[in-house]
């Protein structure tokens, strides 16, 4: 497994491969759950490539971009396991020189949901995920279910730039308990840990009555509501029954919808999804 920062070098490393790229963004601090996205790039490429960088473009100012959880070597020995051939990890003067002034801003499916609620994140996200596939030039791409919206974004952005890169969307990798996996749980203490689980409740509560037969969204998000209500450590920031496609929210669920939800377990903000399709 090679590592390699400067962008000259991967470039390189790039030009010598031959067969199919499979490539896996992370912002590091791994778990199961981006393995999954390493073990699938594995099974359908020739070569995998993976990029671990925390890009500062996609945090808001009052956001974790500091705090960050960060344990490069730690990531790096999961990464060899899985059989991985280059690890990409660029440094921020490379990605962002001074004069960089290029963006990416998808419209529309940013509107809603994680982007109402962080102003400038997708921007921040297409901008460099455009980059990373700039460098990388992968055939397929892997992204997890875990974070809906921005797949329903880099699709959009691949479709409407003709990047001809394969996405592929890996489902979301949970707890025992139902909690998906994120590299932010290392910040839940024990009780809000357990708080926590409510996202999952919330979003089975929904996949059950859909499966009852239940088409008025507005019932499904009541009582999505009602029972997140129950749980005194967690506020509501969004609770979502959405076109899976467009994200717009139905009144009638007569096409494939998603249903996802923002909640903050006291100060720690997390997200969820379920699609009912
Ligand atoms: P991140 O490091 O949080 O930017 O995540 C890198 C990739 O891993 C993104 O495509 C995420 O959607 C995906 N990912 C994060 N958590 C999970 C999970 N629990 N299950 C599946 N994919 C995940």
């Amino acid at each position: 497994m090679q590592v390699v920062g400067p962008i000259f070098e991967l470039r390189a490393l790039r030009q010598q491969l031959s067969g199919t790229v499979g490539f896996v963004p992370t912002m590091g601090y791994l778990h199961e759950g981006h393995l999954a996205l390493v073990k699938q790039a594995r099974i359908e490429n020739s070569n995998v490539i993976v990029s671990i960088y925390v890009n500062p473009t996609q945090f808001g100012l009052r956001e974790d971009f500091g705090a960050y959880p960060r344990e490069l070597n730690r990531d790096l020995e999961l990464l060899r396991e899985e059989g991985v051939d280059i690890v990409f990890v660029p440094s921020d003067d490379e990605m962002y020189p001074p004069e960089f002034s290029s963006w990416v801003d998808v419209e529309k499916v940013t509107e809603r949901l994680e982007g109402a609620s962080r102003p400038g994140h997708f921007k921040g996200v297409a901008t460099v995920v455009a980059k990373l596939f700039n460098i990388v030039q992968p055939s397929r791409a892997y992204f997890g279910q875990k974070d809906a919206q921005q797949v329903v974004v880099i699709k959009r952005m691949v479709a409407d730039l003709n990047m001809g890169i394969e996405i592929v969307v890996v489902p979301t990798v949970r707890e025992s308990d139902g909690l998906a996996m994120s590299s932010r749980n290392i910040y839940l203490g024990p009780g809000e840990r357990q708080a926590a689980t409510v996202l999952f409740k919330a979003l089975n509560l929904a996949q059950q009555l859909w499966w009852d037969g239940e088409k008025d969204a507005e019932k499904i998000r009541r009582q999505m509501t009602s029972l997140i209500q129950k749980e005194p450590l967690a506020q509501i920031d969004y609770v979502s029954i959405a076109d899976a496609e467009t994200l717009e929210e139905l009144n009638l669920i007569d096409r494939p919808a998603l249903a996802s939800l923002a909640l903050r377990i006291r100060k720690i903000r997390l997200i969820d999804n379920m699609p009912l399709e």
